[in-house]
């Protein structure tokens, strides 16, 4: 799902708790909470760094719940997943058709508009379910 304009315009409360329902998931608090999280967090956050804002203002969750939330979550589509390094799952608020770059320098990914359409001869009769695009350099702010 892409984050549209006017959804901007709902209570974030609201809007986690429509998102949940749109993707038959139950709405749980903790779930509440950690969807509320992603939405407040587009930098492509791993499963810790999540966990730890969100033991940081409520140590009831554990992490096993924010291990399976997230894995729930992708399950559902309504999150993406990708890796920076290999070594560590990186969360993504954005599970919709996208690129990302990745600055060498802040560490920050960006979203970017990307249609997967590109066909490849090599893979003539090749099913592709998953098209991963990852650019590297120097964003525009580190840039200056
Ligand atoms: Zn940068
Ligand atoms: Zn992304």
């Amino acid at each position: 799902m892409v984050l549209r304009l006017e959804d901007k315009m709902l209570d974030i409360k609201d809007k986690v708790l429509h998102l949940l329902e749109e993707n038959d998931i139950k709405p749980s608090y903790q779930r509440m909470q950690v969807l509320e999280y992603l939405m407040c967090d587009d930098s492509h956050p791993t499963a810790d760094t999540i966990f730890k804002n969100i033991h940081s203002k409520s140590p009831i969750i554990s992490k096993a719940t924010v291990y399976n939330t997230l894995n729930l979550f992708v399950k559902k589509g309504l999150i993406s997943t990708m890796m920076i390094d290999k070594l560590e799952v990186r969360y993504d608020i954005v599970a919709g058709e996208h690129g990302h770059f990745v600055c060498k320098n802040c560490g920050k990914v960006y979203n970017f508009e990307y249609k997967y359409k590109n066909k490849y001869p090599d893979l003539e009769g090749f099913d592709i379910e998953n098209e991963e695009i990852v650019l590297k350099g120097i964003c525009k702010h580190c840039r200056r």
